[in-house]
């Protein structure tokens, strides 16, 4: 697969086609989240999109890329720049639905994350970020074994091929993670490491 605007165009308009999780009787809404263009250099991926998302039609729209988008400013990441101008995807990209408990979205089923993992897989090979922020535990287990938990791996970083991961938390406001004064000290040295990561791929010397 070689990587070029064209391949990537093909792969979007394959990912707007696609139906493969309502053929397999998933209740999902049949519309792929996720933007950004060839030649981006910072690649998020988050869960899935959530109802918010699913409406406006881009990644990270409302509360939780509030919180997000807050996280990138104090790494000196202006939100409106990234929208334009990097690429933001998810594990599974097509509105899950309400979880049965009626409390916050489905969590997409491992059937659903591999029909949709090959699609990711060509997203990275054909965008080749330079750097990876996988948001959120479901993201995370793409570049980090199960048995890491959360605590341990959000304020580090490691490279996979060349590229670096960046794990954050997963940014909804329902989450109770990011209230402990450790776990929000953990926050601080991700974006500590964000920053680092922004001065030197895009600041001009
Ligand atoms: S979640 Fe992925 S695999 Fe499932 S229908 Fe949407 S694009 Fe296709």
């Amino acid at each position: 697969m070689s990587a070029n605007p064209e391949a990537l165009q093909a792969l979007h308009d394959r990912l707007r086609a696609c139906r493969l999780c309502l053929d397999e009787g998933y209740d999902v809404y049949p519309r792929a989240i996720f933007s950004g263009e060839y030649g981006a250099r910072w690649m998020v991926i988050g869960q899935a999109p959530g109802i918010t998302e699913k409406e406006a039609g881009r990644p990270f729209n409302a509360g939780s890329g509030s919180r997000l988008f807050q996280w990138l400013a104090q790494a000196g990441v202006d939100q409106a720049w990234f929208r334009a101008t990097q690429y933001m995807t998810s594990v599974t990209k097509c509105y899950p639905g309400r979880a049965r408990s009626g409390s916050g979205d489905r969590v997409p089923t491992r059937r659903e994350q591999a029909l949709c993992r090959p699609y990711l897989e060509q997203e990275i090979a054909l965008v080749d970020p330079r750097l990876i922020i996988p948001v959120g535990r479901l993201a995370i287990g793409l570049f980090y074994a199960p048995t890491c938990s959360m605590e341990e791996i959000i304020g580090t970083q490691k490279q996979v091929d060349e590229r670096w991961i960046v794990p954050l938390p997963h940014p909804s406001g329902a989450s109770r993670w990011h209230q402990s004064e450790a776990n929000r000290a953990r926050v601080s040295q991700a974006i500590t490491l964000l920053r680092g990561h922004y001065e030197r791929m895009f600041t001009p010397l």
